[in-house]
């Protein structure tokens, strides 16, 4: 599982660095200890790091950490973006790599964008929830921190890290990716390589169109998925029932104070476990149709594993059983055939970091 060293190819039996007693992948660990690189490399007592560094840059927040091989999170470094100032987020992101390097030798750096990326893996095309536009990111970047720097989609990003090392760790060679959250997102890993497509927006899960003449997306067209089954539709969907039916979400108001206008994604996820029907109705409703996407994907790819993370997927099998329901019976044609299974992602917060760093290696 682990990555091929490009330098080293011929070595007999290069040792990757023996990381001893880390602790999981949580933000903000303490620095641990990561034993010396491969001996014998470099001739002059210098040794090749085998860290990278992935930065995940969203909409409110640059996080940053540096990455062994085995795909364990040694360091972080965080801050708050402001989405609109593109000047600022790229200080941001260079600040956030120069922090780590200080501490760490690395030698390629991964950023992971919302946005769509280039194929070449240089240039943000376009940013929803940050300002970029057209954007030369790599190249900046490298300019700046001096080390080779790839960009990714973050849901591409996050794809790779479960792939490599979360729920989809076993997997041979394929997976799907649905990132759950105010938006849906995607990633697809096949014939073990992320898959971008011809211009580096494929897994677009979220935009395909699942009502023709439906809602209104974001992206300017209707009906999309995105609509249907992402947290924002799960609110929707429960501020709607508790408009209409006011007794059948008596203690998702309460949660909420009484005002529709209140519920949010975290009030529903609360109020679904304590029973209250109409969260957990919200709850069927958004996990049918994402069901029904991943049937859609699974038909045209037949992955061997569908992955569900993002915000939503706290709620765990209150989103999942529904959507798993929806996807087995939409694929009942398939007849005895195997089923992929659907699982909740394992990497967390840290997975575009983690999936950027080690892209950053390839
Ligand atoms: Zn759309």
């Amino acid at each position: 599982m682990t990555a091929p060293e490009s330098s080293a190819a011929t070595e007999p039996a290069v040792i990757e660095p023996a990381v001893v007693e880390l602790g999981g992948i949580e933000p903000g660990s303490p620095e641990l200890r990561v034993a010396a690189g491969p001996a014998g490399q470099g001739g002059d007592g210098s040794t090749a790091s085998n860290l990278t560094i992935g930065v995940d840059v969203g909409g409110t927040k640059v996080l940053a950490g540096v990455v062994t091989p085995d795909g364990q999170v040694v360091a972080t470094a965080r801050r708050e973006t402001p989405a609109a100032d593109v000047g600022k987020t790229l200080e941001l992101i260079v600040e956030v790599i120069t922090e780590l390097t200080k501490g760490h030798q690395v030698r390629a750096v991964g950023i992971g964008a919302a946005g769509w990326i280039d194929e070449t893996r240089s240039r943000v095309h376009f940013a929803p929830n940050l300002a970029w536009r057209n954007e030369p990111l790599r190249d900046k970047v490298a300019d700046q921190v001096g080390l080779p720097v790839v960009v990714e989609n973050d849901a591409n990003a996050a794809a790779w890290a479960e792939f490599r090392y979360g729920s989809a760790r076993d997997a041979v060679d394929s997976m799907a990716l649905f990132t759950v959250g105010t938006g849906i997102g995607g990633g697809l890993v096949l014939r073990g390589e992320v898959w971008r497509g011809a211009h580096g927006m494929a897994a677009e899960m979220g935009h395909a169109r699942v009502v023709p003449d439906g809602r209104l997306c974001g992206c300017g067209r209707l009906g999309c998925l995105e609509q249907y089954a992402s947290g924002s539709a799960l609110v929707r969907a429960a501020r709607e029932r508790a408009q209409a039916d006011p007794a059948t979400a008596r203690r998702l108001l309460e949660l909420a104070g009484g005002q529709v206008e209140a519920i949010n994604g975290p009030l529903v996820t609360q109020a679904a476990r304590e029973g209250d029907p109409a969260a957990r109705a919200a709850f069927a409703e958004v996990g049918r149709w994402l069901g029904s996407g991943m049937a859609d994907v699974v038909q045209l790819l037949d992955v061997e594993i569908v992955v569900v993370g993002g915000g939503v997927v706290e709620a765990g099998e209150l989103l999942l059983a529904p959507a798993r329901a929806a996807f087995v019976d939409q694929l009942a044609a398939r007849g005895s055939l195997p089923v992929a299974p659907v699982v909740a992602a394992q990497m967390g917060n840290l997975a575009g970091v983690v999936g950027a760093a080690d892209l950053a290696r390839r």
